[in-house]
């Protein structure tokens, strides 16, 4: 996958490249990730990339040339017609693991991060996508973007090690994840449940579905409403 980040900031995303999952992905050849700082595009001696709102009012709006340029710029190097435009904005469309799932699938996807109080509006005919991070304001694009690349680039076969899956993830298969124990048996007190040591695989993959349901039942009930419960469910999640 080819990931372009238009952005003014590009050395806030050094650090998340240049560890753990996302380095591996690079090196292995199954990413790669351009930064275009649209500051280049930007007017007169101070490059300004911003400007006053038309009709008054507070903060200053990212001007439309250097966003379209870099657009341009892009299309010219990497002229793949079917690409993902996405652009960073906390009035978008929620993210969650189903967008992940569906930007994995992409060969090209392009984050636009803006700044300062937003966008001239005709930005937004850019792009296919205008995507929220969640319910919160941030100071730019740039986090909000790290984190979507990251969900999705994780997904993308041959991204995770054989240690490593994201088919029994919180989200993936709609509900949250079942609990998880390692060594040692016992520590302070706490024990690890007895079905997950006697070796019975059919019996831990039960345990682990119904503890799936009853911590989505106990912490995301919203998760459940579209799905029809087996009477065996029911009488799991109420223990
Ligand atoms: N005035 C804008 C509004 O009320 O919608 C907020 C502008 S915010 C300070 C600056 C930029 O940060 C936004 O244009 C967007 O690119 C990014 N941003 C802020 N919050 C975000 C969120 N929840 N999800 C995605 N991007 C966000």
């Amino acid at each position: 996958m080819k990931i372009d980040i238009v952005t003014l900031f590009p050395e806030m995303f050094d650090s998340p490249l240049s560890h753990s999952i996302m380095k591996r992905a690079i090196e292995n050849d199954l990413l790669e990730v351009n930064m275009v700082n649209f500051r280049r595009f930007g007017s007169g001696k101070h490059q300004h990339v911003d400007d006053t709102p038309y009709g008054g009012g507070a903060g200053m709006l990212l001007k439309p040339e250097p966003i379209f340029q870099s657009i341009e710029e892009i299309q010219q190097r990497s002229p793949i017609t079917n690409k993902r435009i996405i652009l960073m904005d906390p009035a978008g469309k929620p993210f969650d693991q189903s967008m992940a799932e569906e930007f994995s699938k992409e060969e090209h996807l392009i984050f636009i991060c803006g700044h300062y109080e937003g966008y001239d509006e005709r930005i937004r005919s850019l792009v296919t996508d205008e995507v929220s991070l969640g319910d919160y304001v941030l100071t730019g694009g740039e986090l909000a973007s790290m984190v979507m690349m990251d969900a999705a680039v994780r997904l993308i076969p041959g991204v995770l090690g054989n240690e490593e899956s994201a088919e029994t993830d919180s989200h993936s298969s709609g509900l949250l994840e079942h609990p998880h124990y390692t060594r040692p048996a016992e520590y302070k007190g706490m024990t690890v449940p007895e079905v997950l040591m006697n070796g019975n695989h059919k019996l831990i993959e039960e345990w682990r579905h119904m503890e799936s349901l009853k911590r989505t039942f106990e912490r995301r009930p919203d998760m459940l409403e579209k799905r029809e419960l087996t009477d065996q469910e029911k009488d799991w999640i109420k223990q």
